[in-house]
């Protein structure tokens, strides 16, 4: 009984070394330099490997064969596709999905007051991490399919009012004391004390939160 499980031991370290430096190889030949982000199509390849590799490892009726073919498989459709994707516009996008403006001239890029897939809390981080004190110095923003952020800034002489970011600045305005620019919580659009004051409502997403617009410059 002992000595079938060191045999079993034995199998189990050859086939987890022999898988692991295949998913290396396989991981190396498919051209990715690194997986900082991965994009949905990505994620696809990687859990459609993952159980072919993982498997084998430790359930001895599965031959290793077995899993290099579905390696074999997997890496051609991947190695196909992005072939294609490089080829074709629409197969990209469908296989990688298409970039999504996040804002678009100071303010964020909402379709409608009812666009709720579109959430503008999301970004404040991100914009964030890019320096970005407030949404007035940017021009625009993509959200890349590998879920990152790319921006543009205004020049500093263009910078207008903007949605504050950081915490201590993105507060409610008390309207009856502060008479300066507000911009919309949600949407950031900038509006003057006197328009918000005939209805309150945002004219973009008829929310009615408005904090103090920021108009700083980025090179202070
Ligand atoms: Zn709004």
């Amino acid at each position: 009984m002992f000595e079938v499980e060191w045999h079993f031991m034995a199998e189990l370290i050859v086939r987890t070394a022999i898988m692991f430096l295949m998913i290396l190889l396989v991981l190396r030949l498919s051209g990715k330099r690194g997986v900082r982000q991965l994009t949905l199509f990505e994620v696809a390849i990687i859990l459609g490997l993952g159980s072919a590799a993982g498997d084998p490892m430790f359930q001895e009726d599965i031959p290793i064969f077995h899993a290099l073919v579905v390696f074999a498989v997997v890496m051609t459709i991947y190695k196909t596709l992005t072939w294609l994707a490089a080829k074709s516009l629409p197969i990209h996008r469908i296989l990688e999905g298409k970039e999504m403006a996040v804002v678009e001239n100071g303010v964020f890029s909402i379709k409608n007051e009812r666009d709720n897939d579109f959430s503008t809390v999301e970004f404040f981080a991100e914009l964030r991490n890019q320096s970005v004190e407030h949404l007035g110095q940017v021009r625009t923003a993509l959200l890349e399919t590998d879920g990152t952020l790319s921006v543009l800034f205004y020049a500093d002489a263009e910078v207008k009012f903007g949605l504050p970011l950081f915490p201590d600045a993105y507060q409610k305005a008390d309207l009856s004391v502060y008479r300066g620019v507000l911009a919309c919580m949600y949407c950031g659009c900038v509006q003057q004390h006197d328009t918000v004051m005939k209805t309150r409502v945002c004219p973009r997403c008829k929310r009615d939160k408005w904090a103090k617009a920021l108009n700083t410059k980025r090179n202070v």
